[in-house]
């Protein structure tokens, strides 16, 4: 018989994201959650600022997504994509056409967000070599992205900073250009692009394309940047006939203030990456969404057969409940309550700014980041208590203090985060005075 306690059982067993089993991490055990609030096996009720990894975003245990759910389980769960359909998968691709630019004209349901990229990167890999052009398959991204987990996402993320420096040696090697820098339009010079335009004039016969997060750079570093540095890519990609692929996996679906982040730049990619908020984070499911100019292309060689095909694919549970979700998002007042959730990071994180201990603080739709001056990493042993000490949940990584929170939350809850990032930042600081 077991006898070691669940959270024993989990440090002696379970491995959690990016971490050791050798040092198993702080954990709390969740039982629960609902609406913003995590129930936690100590009876705590805690309001996320996480919106587990950017994806919750109508809030937890949702009536109208709980419904779809069970509603499509009495049909099928799953049921194989190859060779078979279904409604779920059909619904939900006519809504992904319908809401995504007019020239997206073709989905691939992935099972994540990685495995979205790795179909993106295959895509454009096979367009050029279905034109005779097999040796422009090297891509050229920013530094500071973050693509998924996967080999062929982790060999487009920065290779320094993208947790994967140790696979350097297997990894396909790209090209990457500096973190862009530029936060407003206003503030643009043609500096900003000059490496990458070298590189893309130097290299582009080896280029399949260009891929990046528009706006937003997530675990790469939660880096904002203007749209600008967007329109200059689309012109070089239009130049020198690279293609465009958009990672929205974590902008997509209202995060950033408009549905998806590609409509605050006037310019649309030819490949386009969404996962994480797809199903309001109910089920892993991600798509990847082509034009027709990447389809033919892939179809030049005569048979366009593109090369992959998951056993999950275009799960029916997890495409019936993100065609809810998507329902549920365009009829909410979404951009509202975006605006207003960007109304008040700007107006409580603003003032930690002041703090010998901040860098910067960012702020961007639904997305508020307090930068540190340094790493947090030697924090976590008692950081992860004092957070939930505060009645929140907050996951800072490398020097970030960040949150993103669900679009449902209260202007109450969303202060008490808003407050414990005040109150983090400020055991942080005394805690380095006492070192
Ligand atoms: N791209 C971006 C921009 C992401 O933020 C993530 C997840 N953090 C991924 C890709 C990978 O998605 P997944 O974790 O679902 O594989």
């Amino acid at each position: 018989m077991d006898k070691l306690s669940n959270l024993e059982f989990d440090a002696a067993h379970i491995w959690h994201p990016y971490t050791s089993v050798a040092h198993p991490p702080v954990l709390h055990e969740v039982v629960s959650a609902s609406g913003v609030k995590l129930r936690l096996c100590d009876g705590r009720e805690i309001i996320d600022g996480m919106s587990s990894w950017w994806s919750t975003i109508h809030g937890y245990n949702h009536p109208r997504l709980n419904a779809a759910a069970h509603e499509q389980i009495d049909y099928m769960s799953h049921v194989m994509f190859g060779g078979l359909t279904h409604d779920p998968a059909i619904s939900l691709s006519r809504k992904l056409i319908d809401i995504t630019d007019e020239s997206f004209q073709y989905v691939f349901l992935a099972d994540s967000g990685s495995i979205s990229v790795e179909v993106a990167l295959k895509m454009a890999v096979q367009y050029w070599f279905a034109q005779g052009r097999a040796e422009k398959n090297r891509f050229l991204t920013f530094r500071s992205g973050y693509h998924g987990d996967t080999f062929g996402a982790m060999s487009v993320c920065d290779p320094v900073n993208g947790m994967h420096t140790m696979f350097e040696s297997i990894l396909p090697q790209h090209i990457f250009a500096p973190a862009p820098d530029c936060q407003h339009d206003k503030d643009w010079q043609d500096t900003y692009i000059a490496e990458f335009r070298e590189l893309v004039e130097q290299r582009h016969f080896e280029m399949a394309g260009v891929i990046v997060e528009p706006l937003v750079q997530g675990a790469g570093g939660m880096r904002m940047y203007c749209a600008e540095y967007l329109r200059q890519i689309k012109q070089l990609c239009d130049q020198y006939d690279l293609l465009l692929i958009f990672d929205e996996i974590a902008t997509g679906f209202g995060r950033t203030g408009s549905l998806f982040a590609y409509e605050q730049t006037g310019i649309v990619p030819d490949i386009l990456c969404l996962g994480k908020a797809l199903t309001g984070g109910y089920m892993t499911l991600a798509a990847t969404l082509c034009n027709q100019k990447v389809s033919d292309g892939i179809a030049a060689d005569g048979q366009g057969v593109l090369m992959h095909g998951p056993t999950f694919m275009a799960n029916p549970l997890a495409c019936r409940i993100a065609a809810e979700s998507i329902d549920l998002l365009l009829e909410s007042d979404w951009k509202q309550s975006v605006a207003a959730i960007e109304k008040q990071l700007q107006m409580e994180l603003q003032p930690y700014s002041a703090s010998l201990i901040v860098k910067q603080v960012r702020v961007k739709g639904a997305i508020g980041v307090v930068e540190l001056n340094h790493p947090l990493d030697d924090m976590m042993e008692w950081l992860p208590e004092f957070i939930v000490e505060q009645g929140v949940w907050i996951r800072p990584f490398r020097t970030m203090i960040y949150i993103m929170p669900p679009y449902i939350i209260s202007s109450n809850d969303l202060h008490q985060l808003c407050e414990a990032i005040g109150k983090i930042v400020a055991e942080i600081e005394s805690r380095s005075e006492k070192s």
